[in-house]
Order: structure tokens, then C-alpha cells, then sequence
């Protein structure tokens, strides 16, 4: 069995299995099971073996995030610092990120007008939101540039290694003789090490995915859904839709490449993204799919992957626009064109803000709302359905890091076709692998 189709059976099985938890311990509105047998399952099997195993994932993908985008970039940049293509790289794909964003709300808009999910929305229904601050546009940008890089690499703050690694690659290249390229010697090995690591750790996914999902699904309450049915499946619709058919047509039209090559290959990135529900501890996946099995040279890859996983959200600005419209509804309050042309800029910015780890995306949200003088406190009516809505959203997000990432690539000359439309091509039966 491949490695995809064995964290698949990992996910169903898992999501199974946790259902059945689920139904079996009958927790109360706490959290807690009424026999002591289930509290007993919920105390040792629950939150013990299956969230030790899940969480031991998850910390396997993280600790490799930071040494990754670090190594690859440094190599990207260094390899093209003799092309000066950095600035045009850079320009095209943001341009890309911001465009589809912004595609990605207004649809998100204008099929939640059309549903009206907000409409007869039972107020009873919500539980508490506060708020939390959000820092200023100013505090923001000062951020970006480290001051400390080791500081930004120990909290992985994903924007300033990407600045710090660009600006060492650059030298790299710049100091060139023999020094430089001694050090480019040992960054290009030691990029190598760590996508072997990438292809050691990823073994454990199977296993991993199906104890994350039973411990989400064996206390996931499934009513909240059919409260929330018109919005939950509104913005799933809308997912699916930008997810597969707009960035079907990109791929078509801008490349001229086939989507579903690239949705094949993808497949085991978004189950990685849907299980962990976070596009940041997804990178060293995303970035071993794109090269290895996409063929996107690495000097695009290594830039684009770990930016877009920051700041690309097509996923989550898609949940805000429709949540907007739909607390819109719920309260009662015409935002009109205007509110919802504030809604498509805000949700991007807010997109783009967003980091990539569970939940953010609903706290970004105020950001949405109080730009078109909505409560805040509505955000406390979606939250019930937010977990599952942020996996899916999150296999959305990581899609679009890829899309981009190989539609630059083609415009630079950058991409190997002959790799991207090989289908042998797998991380899993890559003949280097198995020895
Ligand atoms: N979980 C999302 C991600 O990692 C962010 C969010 O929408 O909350 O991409």
C-alpha cells in the first residue's frame, strides 16, 4: 500500500473510531463521561496513549520546520543570487497570493449572500468569545525584521527567518571564491539530510493522523453541525469550489499544465494539512511534494512554500467572508457593497496575518469584523463547528501555496515537466528512498 493511501485508512479509521468513542462515553456539556468506565477510557486511552501519539506527530513535523525553510532558502537564494530573478520571483509570487485571496473572499461573499446562512439563526446557540488584541499595522511591519535571528528561529517566526535566510543566501553568492561556495556546499548537503529526515519522519504518519483524529472526534460534538448546517456547508462548498475548480482553472490557463496531476500529487500534503489543522507544521511536506514529486526547481520552492504557509490563506479568508455575511445576517445589520468591498480587502490583509496553526483563523476574524462595525461577540455562534471547518480550510491553504508555487515556477523557466507530469513519481516509491 502507498504511504498516501495508508494515512487515508489512518484518517478514516480514526475518524470511525473516535465517533464511536464518542457515542460510547456520552460525555455531558463538560466534557466528562458518566461511567466510570469511560472516564477511565477518557482519562488513560483518550487523552492518554492516543493524544501522547498524536501529539509526538505533530512535534516530529514542527521540530523540522524551522532547520528546513532555513536550509532551503539559504540554498534558493544563494543559487539565484548570481540571476538577480529574486525581486521578480518575489513580485509575482505575492501578486499570485494576493490575487487568489482576494478571488478566494468575494466568492466566499457572494455565495453566502446567495445561501443566506445567517437568516433564523437561534442566538441561543452561542458560546462565549473574548476577543483578543491584535497587534497594530505599525508594530506589524517593524516585526518582520529580525533583530535577533536565532530569537526568530527559537519562537519560529516564520517571516523573519525567511528575511534572515534570504539575506544570508544573497551573501552567500555574493562572497562567492571559494569560501562561498565551500559554505553553498555544505548548505545544499545539508538540505539533503534534512529531506531524508522529511521522507524518516513521514513514515509515521499513518499512525499518527488516526491518533489525532480519534482524540478530535471522540470529543467533538457532531450537533453543532446541524445547528450551523447553512453556514458549515457553505463554507465547505465555497472550499471546494475555490479549492478545486478556481485553482483548476489557474493551473490550466496561467501554466498550461494538468490540475489533476498536480491534486494527485497533492493528495497526501492536504491529508497531512486536514489532520494537523496547521499549514506551518505541513511545510516540510508541501516543500518535499513541490520539489520532489512537482518538479519546482528549488530556488522557487524554498521561497514560496514557507511564505505562503504565513501568508497565503485562501482557506481561512473563505470562512471569514462567508462567517461575516453570516453574523451580518444573524444580527440583523446591512454592511452593504461598500461593507462587503472592506470585507474582501480586510479578509485578505487578515488572511495574510493569520499564522499558520490551528484557530487563528477565527481571532484574525475581528479584525474582519470590526472593519465593518459587526459584533465581535458573533464569532461565539461559529465556534462549535470551527475545528472541522479549520482542517478542511487548512488543506485549502497549503493547496494554494502549491499552485502558486508551480505556476511561478513554469513562468521562470523553473519547473521540470517531464517530473510534474510523471505520475510514477511519489515521495514513497522514489527508488533513493527504499534504500
Ligand atoms: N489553521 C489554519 C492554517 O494553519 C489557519 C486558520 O485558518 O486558522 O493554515
Amino acid at each position: 500500500m502507498t504511504l498516501t493511501n495508508k494515512i487515508l485508512l489512518g484518517m478514516v479509521l480514526g475518524l470511525v473510531v473516535g465517533v464511536i468513542f464518542n457515542l460510547v462515553l456520552g460525555a455531558d456539556e463538560n466534557q466528562v463521561p458518566a461511567s466510570a468506565v469511560g472516564q477511565w477510557l477518557q482519562t488513560y486511552v483518550i487523552d492518554g496513549v492516543f493524544d501522547i501519539i498524536g501529539q509526538i506527530f505533530i512535534a516530529s513535523l514542527k521540530l523540522l520546520v524551522v532547520p528546513l525553510v532555513f536550509v532551503s532558502l539559504v540554498c534558493g537564494a544563494a543559487a539565484l543570487g548570481g540571476q538577480s530573478r529574486m525581486g521578480a520571483l518575489a513580485t509575482k509570487t505575492l501578486g499570485l497570493y494576493f490575487c487568489c485571496t482576494s478571488i478566494a473572499v468575494a466568492l466566499a461573499i457572494s455565495c453566502a449572500v446567495f445561501v443566506q446562512p445567517g437568516e433564523n439563526v437561534d442566538m441561543a446557540t452561542a458560546s462565549s468569545f473574548t476577543a483578543p488584541e491584535i497587534p497594530s499595522i505599525k508594530e506589524t511591519l517593524i516585526d518582520i525584521v529580525p533583530s535577533n535571528p536565532l530569537q526568530s528561529m527559537v519562537e519560529a517566526n516564520m517571516l523573519q527567518i525567511i528575511i534572515f535566510s534570504i539575506l544570508f543566501g544573497l551573501a552567500i553568492s555574493r562572497t562567492g571564491g571559494e569560501a562561498g561556495s565551500n559554505i553553498m556546499q555544505l548548505f545544499n548537503n545539508l538540505n539533503d539530510v534534512i529531506l531524508r529526515m522529511v521522507m524518516m519522519l513521514m513514515q509515521l504518519a499513518p499512525y499518527g493522523v488516526f491518533c489525532l483524529l480519534v482524540k478530535l472526534f471522540s470529543s467533538l460534538g457532531v450537533g453543532a453541525i446541524l445547528d450551523l448546517a447553512k453556514y458549515f456547508f457553505t463554507v465547505l462548498f465555497v472550499l471546494f469550489l475555490h479549492g478545486i475548480g478556481f485553482y483548476g482553472l489557474l493551473i490550466k490557463t496561467l501554466s498550461g499544465l494538468s490540475p489533476v496531476v498536480l491534486f494527485k500529487k497533492m493528495q497526501k500534503v492536504m491529508l497531512f494539512a486536514f489532520s494537523t489543522a496547521s499549514s506551518n507544521a505541513t511545510i516540510p511536506i508541501t516543500l518535499r511534494t513541490v520539489e520532489h514529486d512537482l518538479g519546482v526547481d528549488n530556488k522557487v520552492a524554498s521561497f514560496s512554500i514557507p511564505l505562503g504557509a504565513t501568508v497565503n490563506m485562501d482557506g481561512t479568508a473563505i470562512m471569514q467572508g462567508v462567517a461575516t455575511v453570516f453574523i451580518a445576517q444573524a444580527y440583523n445589520i446591512d454592511i452593504g457593497i461598500a461593507g462587503y468591498l472592506m470585507v474582501i480587502l480586510t479578509a485578505t490583509l487578515a488572511s495574510i496575518g493569520t499564522a499558520g496553526v490551528p484557530g487563528v483563523g477565527l481571532v484574525t476574524l475581528t479584525m474582519v469584523l470590526q472593519s465593518v462595525g459587526l459584533p465581535v461577540e458573533g464569532i461565539a455562534l461559529i465556534i462549535g463547528v470551527d475545528r472541522l471547518l479549520d482542517m478542511v480550510r487548512t488543506g485549502v491553504n497549503v493547496a494554494g501555496d502549491a499552485v502558486v508555487a508551480v505556476i511561478v515556477a513554469k513562468s521562470e523557466n523553473m519547473l521540470d515537466i517531464e517530473r510534474y507530469n510523471d505520475m510514477t513519481l511519489n515521495a514513497e516509491n522514489d527508488p533513493v528512498e527504499k534504500s
